[in-house]
């Protein structure tokens, strides 16, 4: 069965990839994409999105928030102007996605411009929000500018529960009202969750089966299911990672085809520096931005010859790390944090027996 299930997942996975970039696309989109094929067969293929920390505002203070140390911390934004060029530099390297993350990116007046931009420019972009102000006129603007998805958060199907996981009361009532108008202009909307430990280790998964369900009753296009990750908020959040086998606890939920988990197989590749590239609101470049790592700063060195560094050094360690989350590998975690890096239980595909047998004696 499990075997089954892989093959399944993969060839959904191709599938998915072939139909995102040849249907309903603009010539160009599939120009780049046709490109980047041609290209890989001289050299490697380089990053497919460019991750853009918008802003570290936000309205809400979510528990589990990965910027959440960051949020509210007064740093010098990249113009407009400076968020175009990268868009254009991560395009000649090869990348087809361009993806607007948070805090909440609305919050920024030239959000939408940037997402015209890149759709100009043949690029398909996704959008990041808490849904909050996702009134009338911003969804028909999204929609003018070609947004190619919109990725929402719903913690819990249950209002509370969201608000408080949240903290912000009412911010899910907002987010379902903006999801209904986004889906009535037929713009392709995801609900991003995570598997949280306290509903894994309930019988039923109440939770996360709420949330497939009222994605479907909402009539969005599917349901994106994460685990939690040992960074922000949950940097030393031992308590709240799954282990092994809460983690194949939730991937019976890949038998319906409506939901996608980032981790289908224990070994499925992390995206982290290879296919994707995070550059935070104050222009410093790392692999995602569940990785507080810097290495470099794009105000003062060329995208490219960070990103050529970076790749370098993640190839090496995604390749100890099993493919998994690099934030749960300990080498990794002490390049991030130093040697006092907040112990985290290495997972079992992670290579690194000496280093393992020193996390697991310091907890
Ligand atoms: S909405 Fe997103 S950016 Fe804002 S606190 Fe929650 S997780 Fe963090
Ligand atoms: S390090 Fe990799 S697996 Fe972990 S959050 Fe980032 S992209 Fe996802």
């Amino acid at each position: 069965m499990p075997g089954m299930i892989e093959g399944l997942s993969s060839l959904r996975h191709a599938r998915a990839l072939s139909r995102r970039y040849f249907h309903d696309t603009s010539l160009l989109t599939k120009w780049l994409y046709i490109r980047r094929q041609l290209r890989k067969l001289v050299r490697r293929g380089g990053p497919i999105q460019l991750w853009l920390g918008m802003t570290y505002r936000c309205q809400c203070r979510c528990v589990h928030c990965c910027q959440g140390p960051y949020l509210g911390s007064d740093v010098s934004e990249l113009s407009e102007e400076q968020l175009r060029e990268l868009i254009d530099i991560s395009r000649r390297l090869g990348a087809l996605e361009v993806v607007l993350f948070g805090g909440e990116p609305l919050l920024r007046h030239d959000t939408i411009p940037l997402i015209a931009y890149a759709h100009r420019r043949g690029m398909l972009s996704h959008l990041f929000t808490n849904g909050i102000l996702l009134d009338e006129e911003r969804t028909h603007a999204l929609k003018e500018a070609g947004l190619f998805r919109v990725n929402i958060s719903i913690d819990a199907a249950d209002a509370e529960e969201h608000d408080k996981r949240r903290r912000l009361p009412g911010c899910y009532e907002k987010a379902i009202a903006g999801i209904e108008r986004l889906v009535a202009l037929n713009i392709r909307c995801i609900i991003w969750t995570y598997a949280s430990k306290r509903d894994v280790a309930q019988k039923n998964m109440s939770d996360l089966r709420g949330v497939i369900a009222l994605g479907k009753e909402l009539g969005v296009n599917g349901v994106y299911v994460c685990f939690p990750v040992a960074t922000g908020n949950w940097a030393c959040g031992q308590h709240e990672m799954l282990t092994l086998e809460e983690r194949n606890r939730v991937r019976v939920f890949q038998s319906d085809p409506f939901v996608e988990l980032e981790f289908p197989e224990e070994t499925s590749p992390c995206r982290g520096g290879i296919r994707m590239l995070y550059v935070s609101p104050d222009g410093r470049l790392s692999p995602c931005p569940c990785i507080p790592y810097i290495y470099g700063d794009v105000r003062e060195e060329p995208l490219d010859a960070i990103a050529k560094r970076m790749w370098n050094e993640m190839l090496h360690y995604q390749r100890q790390a099993g493919g998994q989350c690099i934030m749960q590998y300990p080498a990794y975690r002490r390049l991030v944090y130093g040697d006092d890096a907040p112990a985290i239980t290495p997972l079992p595909c992670m290579q690194e027996p000496e280093s393992t047998a020193t996390t697991e004696q310091s907890e």
